[in-house]
């Protein structure tokens, strides 16, 4: 479904990305793990160009593509195809929850506002919120704001959702509702690629585990792989740190 191949970026001297290469097949939950700082959102957002990779590849079902000289037009395709959750929400502060989830549909998609509309409904009630679709951002909860992101996201119905630390911006209490409906559209077999500190997501719910520091890839494996059994000592390490 995506597969992504030697991704370099710097920013000025520093050498953020150093070849970095990913699969993630179709229904995939693929967990990217690391230390503050080692590269794991600029990856993601490379993938998305909201960063544009100095070298790298990536192929989107068969959409290929240089990420370091992609024209307007194959950013807008790879756009079609995927979406992004931010760590802090990235909602329209003047528009309703509703809103929030139409806008993508009827601006990128030329969608009529009457099934953009139901498709919202749809989405904003598969990630609890249907009693909340006219309250504006300002009027919701840290928890309910990031559901109002991911239902943004699975109403595009791209073929991979890509999450940037969904949880990092929340009160500790409000981090489980998130990660249940990640795990619910997880199950669902959305393709899903997510980089989190969430160290229980990852071992109940990833079925392929990275672990990154200093812009590459250490080791990857199952979730049984990375945690029971690291081959490397930095990934032990920073387990012994974090778990
Ligand atoms: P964290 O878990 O803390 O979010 P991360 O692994 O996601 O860390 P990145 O956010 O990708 O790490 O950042 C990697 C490095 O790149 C950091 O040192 C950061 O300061 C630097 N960096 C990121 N974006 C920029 C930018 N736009 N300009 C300059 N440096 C940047």
């Amino acid at each position: 479904m995506l597969t992504v191949n030697n991704v370099h970026k710097s920013f000025g001297k520093n050498k953020i990305l150093q070849g970095v290469d990913l699969t993630v097949n179709q229904g995939d939950v693929v967990v990217i793990l690391g230390p503050s700082g080692s590269g794991k959102t600029t990856f993601l957002r490379c993938l998305n160009f909201l960063e544009q990779a100095d070298v790298g590849t990536a192929t989107y079902d068969n959409l290929q593509i240089d990420l370091a000289k992609a024209s307007k037009k194959e950013i807008r395709e790879v756009r079609q195809k995927t979406a992004f959750v931010f760590q802090n929400y990235n909602l329209f502060a003047n528009k309703t929850a509703l809103e929030n989830v139409t806008e993508g549909l009827i601006i990128g998609r030329k969608m009529a506002k009457e099934e953009a509309n139901r498709k919202a409904q749809a989405a904003l009630t598969k990630v609890g919120l249907a009693d909340k679709m006219a309250l504006y951002p300002s009027q919701l909860s840290g928890g309910q704001q990031q559901r109002v992101g991911i239902a943004r996201a699975i109403v595009l119905e791209p073929s991979i959702i890509l999450f940037d630390e969904p949880t990092s911006a929340l009160d500790p209490e409000l981090v489980g509702e998130v990660l249940d409906v990640m795990k619910n559209i997880a199950k669902e077999g959305t393709t899903m690629l997510v980089v989190t500190h969430e160290m229980s997501f990852a071992k109940e719910v990833a079925n392929h585990v990275i672990f990154m520091d200093g812009g590459h890839i250490i080791e990857e494996g199952s979730a049984d792989d990375l945690f029971l059994r690291p081959q490397k000592e930095r990934t032990k390490q920073f387990l012994r740190r974090v778990l």
